[in-house]
């Protein structure tokens, strides 16, 4: 039956829909700026990989949208078996997203909410503000030491009760910085088992010291760590949006419950497990990347910059005050870079070309500073 009603809903005036009080106030995702319209011009602004996928992802993608008429596969079922072999852990223990950002705010809508508490690093990741206070739930910042480091017995004082979640992200984003895995393991000893700690390895391909933890090894042994990987960054598919996790039950079992229905397209799912196997072939880009990355922190360090060691494919210059004035000379020069007003620039390690640039423009920048009398405040 249908009843139509010439009476409209009295509208309550000056008020429209009724939205969550936990939405006030979020800070919106910066999305790296894009490359600048100069004769040259690159983006260093978004941890992107330079490189095109390889000729074959593209061609897997291009065949998977002959089917764009039909529904992917909910369950990601061929991609999570491939990532289940490949890491040699249970099929029921990979869980997939839209992107990690998806998973992760997955993992925090899962374990958080209004009065229960996350715990991260600051600064860090800046998608784990947004989805903590989406979720409702309370972020707690412990800053980061004067090494740029996460401050893992903080963090670990920082549990109380209410603690839910505890990002771990490392490398770091924004700093580049590792944890230890002999830290990271008096770490996860002291948190309690029924708070999920969750390892953020974003940028884990990119990793050569041989001290970082691998997070994959911490969860075989222990039941509260969930880690989490992306296509986006090594593997460059960022504008595919596939992540994903691997946990324990009931964690990823969580995971299957809280995701948005087909929410990793079919092309994204085949060009990932297309990525996996074409892995030796970018591995060797990643390879390219990292040396660029010695190339850059070693000029850098010439120029008397004190950058931390960076083990992700960015650079992070602790700027302060001089952050937009750094970040405005780069995009001038022909490089985007990422600003965080007030505290520092995270540039991408990208082309050599637009390396070279980056280059050139901070040692320029430092030589002008000194002139100008202020001094390094880099630290
Ligand atoms: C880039 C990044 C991600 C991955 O984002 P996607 O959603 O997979 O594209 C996750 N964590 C950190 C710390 C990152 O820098």
């Amino acid at each position: 039956m249908t009843t139509a009603s010439s009476q409209e809903p009295a509208p309550r005036p000056g008020k429209g829909p009724r939205l969550r009080a936990a939405l006030e106030g979020i800070p919106s995702y910066v999305p790296g700026r894009p490359a600048g319209e100069g004769p040259v011009t690159y983006k260093l602004s978004s941890n992107e990989n330079p490189y095109p996928p390889l000729p074959g992802v593209l061609q897997t993608a291009i065949s998977a949208a002959d089917s764009l008429n039909r529904y992917p596969d909910l369950s990601c079922s061929a991609l999570v078996a491939e990532l289940a072999e490949r890491f040699a852990v249970p099929v029921s223990h990979v869980a997939t997203g839209t992107g990690s950002v998806g998973v992760a705010q997955q993992l925090v809508q899962a374990t958080a909410g209004p009065g229960d508490e996350v715990i991260y690093a600051w600064r860090s990741f800046e998608a784990y503000p947004i989805i903590t206070q989406i979720s409702g739930a309370t972020s707690v910042r412990v800053p980061l030491t004067a090494a740029e480091e996460h401050d893992l017995p903080a963090m670990a004082d920082a549990v109380t009760d209410r603690t839910r979640l505890i990002f771990v992200c490392t490398p770091n984003n924004p700093t580049g910085t590792v944890t230890r895995r002999a830290e990271l393991e008096r770490f996860l000893d002291r948190v309690p088992q029924d708070v999920l700690v969750v390892i953020d390895e974003a940028y884990r391909e990119f990793v050569r010291d041989p001290q970082a933890p691998d997070g994959i090894a911490l969860y075989r042994e222990r039941p509260n760590v969930c880690v989490l990987r992306t296509f986006s960054k090594a593997y460059g598919l960022a504008g595919l949006r596939v992540g994903f996790a691997v946990a324990h039950e009931p964690v990823a079992e969580a995971l299957r419950k809280t995701a948005v229905p087909f929410g990793v397209s079919q092309i994204a799912q085949n060009a990932a497990i297309a990525s996996l196997r074409a892995e030796s072939a970018l591995l060797e880009r990643v390879a390219e990347l990292v040396a660029e990355r010695q190339r850059v922190s070693a000029a850098l360090a010439a120029q008397g910059w004190s950058v931390p060691a960076s083990q992700a494919n960015f650079v992070w210059f602790r700027l302060g005050e001089d952050t937009m004035a750094f970040a405005a000379a780069c995009e001038a020069a022909g490089v985007t870079v990422r600003p965080f007003a007030g505290e520092g620039v995270r540039a991408t390690v990208g082309e050599p070309a637009a390396n070279d640039i980056l280059l050139r423009t901070a040692e320029a920048f430092l030589a002008e500073r000194s002139d100008a009398g202020a001094g390094a405040r880099t630290r």
